[in-house]
């Protein structure tokens, strides 16, 4: 049974399909968006298309971008000898923040978990592999200290080491468990200053 005028439950069925929003939270964010003005309304659906027309993954790192390559990987100032390995391009932002890194990126987008039938082929593993030559000294891996950011970082490992590069992992502080979406700037500072040799 239809409570609402067929465009507003497709609103709210869009605003539903976003992570994290029940029906709800997407019921309350469309009679929000009804009773904004014309204009904000406009801007806020152009900025939608806008961003996902110009956005697209750097070919080098994987991150967003708007250029290729990206304004990390184009930076002339980056250490180019260490790559910090992520999972998501949200997870650069985290490191970025405590402005002490000043290596490299590379984003898998996403973490081997057999659980949701995730293997290796399924991230960006082939092109991390492609980026280690002779001027890769060190790759961090700083996935989720979860299982499978932990198998993930023990499976780089395990194909990275041959190819004669230093493979570490960030330590201290991260809870088992967390997010380095949610984790400080000085934990995540001291998880880098402190990571291990894999
Ligand atoms: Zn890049």
């Amino acid at each position: 049974m239809e409570f609402y005028p067929v465009a507003i439950e497709k609103l709210i069925e869009e605003f539903a399909k976003l992570p994290g929003i029940g029906y709800k939270t997407a019921q309350r964010l469309t009679l929000y968006v009804l009773n904004l003005p014309r204009e904000e309304v406009n801007e806020f659906s152009e900025a939608l298309i806008k961003a996902r027309g110009t956005i697209k993954y750097c070919s080098i790192c994987g991150n967003f971008t708007d250029s290729d390559p990206c304004a990390v990987c184009s930076n002339p100032n980056r250490d180019n000898s260490t790559i910090c390995v992520v999972e998501q391009p949200k997870d650069i932002i985290s490191v970025e923040k405590i402005r002490e890194y000043n290596g490299v990126y590379h984003v898998l987008h996403g973490v081997i978990s057999p659980m949701c039938g995730k293997g290796p082929d399924d991230i960006k593993l082939k092109e991390l592999v492609r980026r280690i030559n002779g001027e890769v000294k060190e790759v961090i891996v700083a996935t989720n200290p979860n299982v499978e950011g932990e198998a993930t970082a023990m499976y780089i490992s395990k194909i990275l080491k041959p190819l004669g590069v230093k493979v570490t992992r960030i330590a201290h502080g991260i809870p088992v468990g967390g997010d380095l979406e949610y984790a400080d700037e000085v934990t995540l500072s001291k998880a880098l200053e402190g990571r291990v040799e894999l």
